[in-house]
């Protein structure tokens, strides 16, 4: 069953998900520019309505009393707002016990939007989207072609705030390479600290194969950083974060542990934590 609803093996979804039925209604990235990521395993495309359909008659059997449901596809927010309120109206066809919805987007997902289409979108049930911001930086945005501004982002994150719909933010620690470190921690803690995530997750910087970004390092002109040093850059990030009521996490600390903790109320927990793990692996 789940080979036919399903496109790959392997789903991705992000850990505050795990909990949701995951169904398929995208493969790709619209965007598929970002020179990190590994964009180049799926060409962007929207599945067909009787496609999804289908989909969703699957999932109904594989998972027939979920309470919520996952978008799949790298950016599913990209369906214009008709479609996902059709889509929402036809899961709950099927599983009468959905109550929410979620996805991943992109910044510019949510602006292409109105204000009334969000407001809709709120009350037919999409709780939460879930937004790589990557860099607070926009030299570094640009450099690695997010296609988005720092500004573009906060607007995005404001409109959904009016329309109540939370968001789950990423950042891609290393980001910056050795080069700009600091800038990428200190500009990405302030891009963050104007805005009120349900949660933030840490990644560090994986260099794929293909990527434009693998090529840069081949020609020396970029320099990946150590996971010490990534370590150090997420300690600069946290301590310069200001958020409330925001669950704080890293699942790829010296590829190794998961750190995660409230804040602000566990911030100084995770500072000592990081110190701990600095000193202790700087001696190895
Ligand atoms: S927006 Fe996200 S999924 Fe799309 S190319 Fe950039 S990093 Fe990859």
């Amino acid at each position: 069953m789940s080979q036919s609803i399903y496109t790959h093996d392997t789903i991705y979804i992000p850990p505050r998900e795990e909990g949701s039925a995951p169904l398929e209604v995208a493969l790709g990235c619209s965007w598929g520019q970002c020179t990190f990521c590994d964009f180049a395993r799926d060409a962007f495309r929207i599945l067909p309505r009787n496609k999804i359909l289908e989909n969703i008659e699957g999932l109904s059997r594989l998972f027939p009393d979920k309470e919520r449901v996952f978008f799949l596809g790298e950016n599913a927010f990209v369906l214009r707002a008709d479609v996902l309120l059709d889509l929402f109206a036809q899961v709950r066809k099927k599983m009468p016990s959905v109550e929410t919805f979620a996805m991943y987007a992109r910044a510019d997902d949510v602006l292409s939007k109105s204000a009334a289409e969000l407001e809709s979108l709120r009350i037919a049930g999409l709780d939460a989207l879930h937004i790589g911001v990557e860099s607070g930086s926009d030299s570094i945005l640009a450099e690695r072609k997010k296609g988005l501004t720092a500004q573009q982002m906060l607007e995005a994150f404001r409109l959904l705030e009016l329309a109540g719909i939370d968001y789950h933010l990423t950042v891609v620690l290393g980001l910056g390479g050795k080069a700009y470190s600091r800038l990428h921690a200190i500009e990405t803690a302030r891009l963050l600290n104007k805005t009120h995530p349900r949660s933030i997750w840490c990644l560090k910087l994986a260099i794929f194969d293909g990527t434009p970004l693998s090529r840069e390092c081949k020609a020396g002109t970029f320099a990946p950083m150590e996971p010490l040093d990534v370590l150090a850059e997420l300690r600069l990030l946290l301590q310069n974060l200001t958020v409330t009521d925001c669950i704080f996490e890293d699942t790829t600390v010296l590829d190794t542990y998961t750190l995660q903790g409230d804040l602000p109320g566990q911030k100084d927990l995770l500072l000592r934590a990081i110190d701990r793990l600095l000193s202790t692996h700087a001696v190895l």
